[in-house]
């Protein structure tokens, strides 16, 4: 049976202070606390796992037993079609330079390899974000939400993070880079995974 949440406090299993900030602004109007696995002074666990539920659950799990406190962690990626699904989980990884990350780069990889595949037009992809809601005594609650495009170059906007301005989701004229923050959560993978989350536990 789903379990619902019920406390007044959540652990946001994630060190990235944007993502404690969406989530904390979504959960506040139920009078819940958001608190960061930061504040608990939590390292980070390796993400060993190859898919999005696997490293949201290893996320979730640590920070739920080591705290004491039911814990949420998210875990995204872009999936391409004619990359066989790739980067996926490792979507961060190709922005990985010896200097910190670097999406130019690797939104100039993504392109060159489905040049090299002779990738046709459309560039089909999605991106995906799973949510994992874990309690201490191991019970977890999960959710996926996504949102699929076309990968275009030459990239475009400037606003956004990540791969947001080689992405144009179905249906619309801009990249998630050209649009407002409030366009992009209307229709993004994240946005729809919350809300997935909050009707299946938090109502
Ligand atoms: P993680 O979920 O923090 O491990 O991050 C996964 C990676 O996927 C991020 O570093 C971004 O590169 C990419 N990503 C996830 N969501 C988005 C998005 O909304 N726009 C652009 N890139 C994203």
């Amino acid at each position: 049976m789903t379990r619902k949440f019920t406390g007044d406090q959540l652990v946001i299993a994630s060190h990235n202070k944007g993502k404690l900030e969406e989530f904390a602004t979504l959960l506040a109007p139920l009078g819940i606390r958001c608190v960061s696995a930061g504040e608990f002074d939590l390292d980070e666990p390796e993400e060993t796992e190859d898919t999005f539920v696997g490293n949201g659950r290893i996320k979730a799990h640590y920070a739920a037993k080591a705290t004491g406190l039911p814990a949420l962690a998210d875990d995204s990626g872009l999936t391409i079609d004619a990359l066989d699904g790739a980067p996926g989980v490792y979507t961060a990884d190709w922005a990985e330079t010896p200097h910190g990350r670097d999406f130019g780069m690797a939104m100039e990889k993504t392109w060159a390899l489905l040049e090299e595949r002779g990738a046709p037009a459309p560039r089909q992809a999605q991106f995906r974000c799973t949510l994992v809601l874990a309690w201490p005594d191991g019970h977890d609650e999960i959710v996926d939400g996504s949102c699929a495009g076309e990968l275009i170059w030459p990239r475009r906007g400037l606003d956004g993070h990540g791969y947001d301005p080689m992405f144009q989701p179905d249906g619309y004229a801009q990249t998630f880079a050209e649009m407002t923050a409030d366009q992009k959560n209307a229709i993004s993978h994240r946005a729809r995974a919350v809300a997935a989350m909050m009707e299946k536990c938090f109502t």
